[in-house]
């Protein structure tokens, strides 16, 4: 696949207007479990990149992450906001040019370092790192249709955070009342999951 313009011009599209058509969900999972501003602090976000998406498209991949990164870390604001901020700075900083797989494989690993360094949290506490890390493990084993099969890892890794109790983020202050409802965090890191895989699909 080429990584031009139209490429992430594509890539930025699919993921904030995605993001931005889900933000009602994402609110309404954070009234269960937090304070009920995940949607509109990810939608505040993602009008932020998509409204730059011509001068980022314009940019080498490696830097448009890192200014989208920067973008999310200024306006999504609350716990998500410096935490996607660093996924996708971190990208920026790890991918080359024209990443192959191998190159995907080894970036979203230190992302997710990164995240986990930022946040001081690990997979299994009900966060986006329990759809992050799931996902990346998929990225790693390989094989056939992985872009089907790494969204469809993205939503049941997400399904799994129902059951789980919070043990980081305002949801943690629940206790056992976070247990049954899905994870915000989770839910929009698979939809962004889903948008990055549906793009790469769609211009390769
Ligand atoms: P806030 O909790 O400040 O209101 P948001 O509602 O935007 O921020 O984001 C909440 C989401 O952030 C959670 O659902 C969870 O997935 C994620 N999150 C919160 N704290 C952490 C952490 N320490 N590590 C990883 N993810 C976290
Ligand atoms: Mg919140």
């Amino acid at each position: 696949m080429t990584f031009d313009d139209a490429f992430t011009k594509a890539l930025i599209a699919r993921v904030s207007q995605t993001v931005i058509a889900h933000a009602e969900e994402l609110t309404r999972l954070d009234q269960a479990i937090g304070d009920g501003d995940h949607g509109i602090n990810m939608k505040r976000g993602f009008e932020a990149v998509l409204g730059e998406a011509d001068s980022l498209a314009a940019k080498p991949l490696p830097e448009a992450l890192k200014a989208a990164g920067m973008q999310l870390v200024m306006k999504v604001g609350g716990a998500s906001g410096p935490l996607y901020g660093t996924l996708f700075m971190t990208l920026g900083k790890e991918l080359p040019e024209a990443p192959d797989l191998e190159d995907a494989e080894k970036a979203l690993g230190a992302a997710i370092s990164a995240v986990m360094a930022r946040g001081k949290s690990k997979a299994g506490q009900k966060t986006m790192l329990d759809v992050l890390v799931p996902v990346h493990e998929r990225l790693s084993a390989g094989g056939e249709d992985l872009l089907f099969e790494l969204s469809d890892a993205a939503d049941s890794a997400a399904e799994a955070t129902v059951p789980m109790k919070a043990e980081k983020g305002r949801a943690s202050f629940l206790g056992d009342r976070s247990i049954g409802h899905m994870d915000p965090g989770a839910r929009s890191s698979a939809l962004i999951l889903r948008a990055v895989c549906q793009a790469i699909g769609e211009c390769r």
